[in-house]
């Protein structure tokens, strides 16, 4: 990305963009289009909701964190009418309660289905398939959106193959690049609903994003040096294999439980089905404080441990364990988090980083 800005209304650009689009797709599983704003992954969110809703316009969300709060006030901001369903920010999107609620509007008054895939502030993977088939069950047409944010290239998603229609993604997570571009991935009826409604728009608007993505260039002035990266990342990706990028966040997810299960400490996901290859929340023992033991790590070892975010303030600490990571950094991880919990004096076993080493060694390709 540390290259001269290129002319984006050149022919070198477009050879660029060209290159970025036929890899983004296969990463989102879609053979539809990817739009790219030079945005936050709020921004994305964004997008998705002003491209195909309206004020007024019912929709169902689910409280399965704090990024899905968030999303559920942008929704509110620009008029929805949100049906949130109260969750104890410990499990995924019930797919019964998916299909109960749609049943039950008969009326079809539900516009959209919004979920969040990895909910990166609990280490709950939602099970998007199970909530695709409950919405069919139900026979409803609401459209279905998906925050794919934190799980995209890291845990398998087929935005296809699970009839969702608009995925939203960022730069800054499994894709391994600086914060600074938000997608979305577009279904043919989202594209529909598009051209006939949403709200007054204008930066986001897919339209004009497509009318000129088609010969390779942007409306306006788009994060050149971040397409660079993106070139670079969806290489990374192509050359380790999708399956086998999906097999190594599962493994280290799984070194990494074994680790907090061998310190005698809680897992915050309270469902084996739904734990995320992409994170860990560790729940902080009663009477210790879950930020001044990250302080301790971070003024002893410099690594920066994830906050405890909103009504989770100083009771998890989280570990990451996404994009180009080894076994070794994870092994250095995770010594750390153990050396943290003896000096920051938080009661735990000793010996979970042993657990992991074992599992590592035992799961190891030849
Ligand atoms: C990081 C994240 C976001 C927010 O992205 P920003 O780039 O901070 O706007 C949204 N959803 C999930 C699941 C995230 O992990």
């Amino acid at each position: 990305m540390d290259r001269p800005t290129i002319d984006h209304r050149g022919p070198e650009f477009a050879r660029l963009s060209a290159e970025i689009f036929e890899g983004l797709g296969p990463v989102f599983g879609t053979q539809g289009p990817v739009i790219i704003f030079p945005s936050s992954g709020t921004g994305a969110w964004e997008a998705a909701i002003v491209n195909t809703l309206k004020p007024g316009d019912r929709v169902l969300m689910f409280e399965t964190g704090h990024f899905a709060t968030l999303w559920k006030k942008i929704a509110e901001r620009l008029g929805l009418s949100v049906d949130f369903v109260a969750g104890d920010w410990r499990h995924g999107v019930d797919p019964a309660v998916v299909e109960a609620k749609l049943t039950e509007d008969r009326q079809g008054a539900v516009a959209a289905v919004m979920v969040v895939h990895n909910e990166t502030s609990t280490g709950v993977a939602s099970r998007i398939p199970q909530i695709r088939q409950a919405i069919d069950r139900a026979r409803h047409g609401a459209l279905f959106m998906v925050d794919t944010i934190s799980s995209l290239a890291s845990i398998e998603y087929r935005h296809a193959e699970w009839g969702v229609d608009v995925s939203v993604g960022c730069s800054q997570k499994g894709l391994m690049l600086p914060p600074g571009l938000g997608m979305n991935a577009v279904s043919d009826k989202a594209l529909a609903v598009a051209k006939q409604g949403g709200m007054p728009r204008s930066y986001w608007d897919w339209e004009d994003m497509l009318k000129n993505n088609a010969s390779g260039f942007f409306p306006y002035t788009p994060a050149t040096n971040l397409l660079y990266g993106l070139r670079e990342a969806l290489a990374m990706l192509r050359e380790e294999g999708l399956p086998a990028v999906f097999a190594r966040h599962a493994r280290h997810a799984e070194a990494t439980r074994r680790a907090v299960r061998g310190w005698g400490l809680e897992i915050l996901c309270a469902e084996p089905a739904e734990h995320s290859n992409v994170l860990t929340a560790v729940v902080m023992p009663q009477g210790h404080d879950a930020d001044a033991f990250r302080a301790a790590v971070l003024a002893r070892f410099d690594m920066s441990l994830g906050v405890g975010l909103a009504k989770l303030a100083g009771k998890v600490f989280r570990i990451g364990h996404v994009g180009a990571l080894n076994d070794l950094t994870l092994m250095g991880t995770l010594a750390g988090v153990e050396m943290g919990l003896t000096i920051a004096g938080v009661p735990h076993r000793a010996g979970g980083t042993q657990e992991a080493m074992k599992f590592l060694c035992d799961s190891a390709q030849p």
